[in-house]
């Protein structure tokens, strides 16, 4: 299953836009694509990354919001530039020295 987005906090993987979401034949998910990648397909949801889908301070908020977390805690993570190992360490280093408004993982 291929993972496109992955939301972490401190304590690990919180949330995932996966095939669940982009292959779904059922009715909104509330994952952190906002529902772009709903029933889109693998490869929308790819070309949706790179126009940072999921990936905005916004689409963090309105996740935050949606599952009663606090944004400022969360990271998101474009999970088709880096494994899963990455992803998880990248973002705990992220959380601990992130920058301003800083929503996405540097490479
Ligand atoms: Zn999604």
């Amino acid at each position: 299953m291929t993972t496109v987005l992955a939301v972490y906090n401190s304590s690990g993987c919180i949330g995932r836009c996966d095939a669940n979401c982009h292959d779904a034949r059922t009715a909104k998910c509330t994952c952190i694509c906002g529902g772009k990648n709903h029933g889109a397909g693998l490869e929308r949801a790819i070309e949706n990354n790179r126009e940072l889908v999921g990936l905005t301070k916004e689409d963090l908020q309105r996740f935050a919001a949606a599952h009663g977390l606090d944004a400022d805690e969360l990271f998101t993570v474009d999970r088709t530039k880096c494994s899963q190992r990455q992803a998880r360490l990248g973002a705990k280093h992220a959380l601990a020295h992130r920058k301003a408004g800083q929503t996405e993982m540097e490479f």
